[in-house]
């Protein structure tokens, strides 16, 4: 039997937040931006006014007042978007326990019932909508579909406000004229590739030999043939609720491109310290790392490992992130501007840790975490640092301020 999943995408969200707490911004075009002095002077989301004149996300902030003459900038308001966001997640709990955030925005759901109707999925995706845009005040676009993928597409489809259906009946019609680039995971770098070989729409990737999408992009191509057939079985998978959390992450944009390994070390041990202390905060590992990095033209790249043993030691995770830098990428060549790092599989310290004492190595740098975080404590966040770090123009950013919001699809894998 096919299930019923909805993905739900709350619209413009960022500037419809900010829109509702500011009722005075309604009827203007809006933009949040992160800070125009430093180098994050990018457009992060803007409302459907400033989206009519033209505006684009992770436009140059320049650029977007350009278009759009009597653009406001607002700054991001996180913890209103995280309220928002939880706020949305138990409208969404009436109707199922299946739910699986991807970013803060948006969500699967998995509302198969025992007994599936017709119409069922629609209806219920048109309660959901409704039930949405009046107790918050926001609004949402649903696509309804017995697949991920597809559902994924439908919330793109049409919005904002709005329900598309893609069924076994209709997948043909609707999803596959789309390009190839609206499948979930066709980012620029698999579109070139696919460009190339005069693959441009959703049903050239589902109709063209598999063999010949293998030979293109290895195992990924295959991927993408199923997912373009609507031929993805993987599960609505909840967030374990005992960690809150799905991952630690923490990403910046460097006042200066990187151009070389040390400068991505060092911004790699600024991030690692700065996550590795979170996570111990939350007395919580991670088994896997996963590495983000973002050029000038916006192209980007994620990688992760999984870990032989899961980790609460920055130096353990810059050592991983370099690991996975160099296999994929040199600065050199391709300076970086963007950069994050972020585990997941989280566990409780302690759960997983006795094989430790087989290495003391491995104690040492314990036990050294846990000394910093008590110097730090009693004296200050800055009373301690690395010294490979006094000197470095990379240490001028700070992640801190940063972490959490990424207008690209960060980490989204
Ligand atoms: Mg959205």
């Amino acid at each position: 039997m096919d299930k019923v999943i909805l993905h739900c995408d709350l619209n413009s969200f960022f500037a419809s937040a900010s829109c509702l707490n500011h009722p005075e911004l309604q009827r203007v075009p809006v933009a949040v931006c992160g800070d125009v002095k430093k180098r994050h002077g990018i457009i992060l989301a803007k409302n459907q006014l400033a989206k009519r004149a033209g505006v684009k996300t992770a436009q140059a902030v320049w650029e977007a007042q350009q278009t759009c003459p009597g653009l406001v900038m607002v700054p991001p308001e996180y913890q209103l978007y995280m309220e928002l966001s939880e706020t949305v997640k138990h409208i969404y709990e009436r109707y199922t326990g299946k739910i699986e955030p991807f970013g803060i925005d948006e969500c699967w759901l998995d509302v198969t019932p025992a007994r599936i109707t017709k119409d069922y999925g629609t209806q219920l995706a048109h309660e959901i909508r409704r039930t949405i845009r009046r107790e918050t005040g926001l609004t949402v676009s649903v696509g309804v579909s017995w697949n991920k993928i597809f559902a994924k597409l439908g919330s793109d489809y049409r919005k904002p406000d709005a329900v598309t259906v893609i069924s076994r009946e209709n997948y043909q019609k609707i999803a596959w004229p789309l390009p190839s680039s609206e499948l979930l995971y066709v980012g620029r770098a698999t579109k070139k590739k696919l460009d190339r070989v005069g693959i441009n729409t959703i049903g050239e990737i589902a109709t063209s030999p598999e063999l010949l999408l293998k030979s293109l992009l290895g195992k990924n191509g295959l991927t993408l043939h199923a997912f373009a057939n609507g031929n993805d079985m993987s599960p609505v998978q909840p967030v374990d609720h005992t960690y809150g959390v799905k991952g630690i992450g923490n990403s910046m944009t460097t006042k200066h491109d990187l151009t070389n390994d040390i400068e991505v070390k060092q911004a790699f041990l600024i991030l690692c310290e700065m996550v590795a202390y979170r996570a111990r905060k939350k007395k919580l590992q991670g088994s896997v790392v996963g590495i983000y990095l973002r050029d000038k033209d916006l192209t980007h790249i994620t990688r992760q490992v999984s870990l032989p043993r899961p980790t609460f030691i920055a130096d353990e995770m810059v050592n991983y992130a370099m690991t996975l830098y160099k296999a994929n990428w040199d600065a050199a060549q391709r300076p970086i501007r963007s950069i994050g790092i972020r585990i997941h599989k989280l566990s409780p310290i302690g759960k997983y840790t006795q094989l430790s004492f087989l290495d003391p190595k491995h104690i040492y740098l314990q036990n050294l975490e846990y000394t910093k975080d008590d110097i730090n404590r009693r004296f200050g966040k800055q009373a301690i640092t690395r010294a490979c770090l006094l000197s470095t123009k990379v240490a001028e950013s700070n992640p801190e301020e940063q972490h959490v919001v990424h207008p690209l699809s960060f980490f989204r894998r």
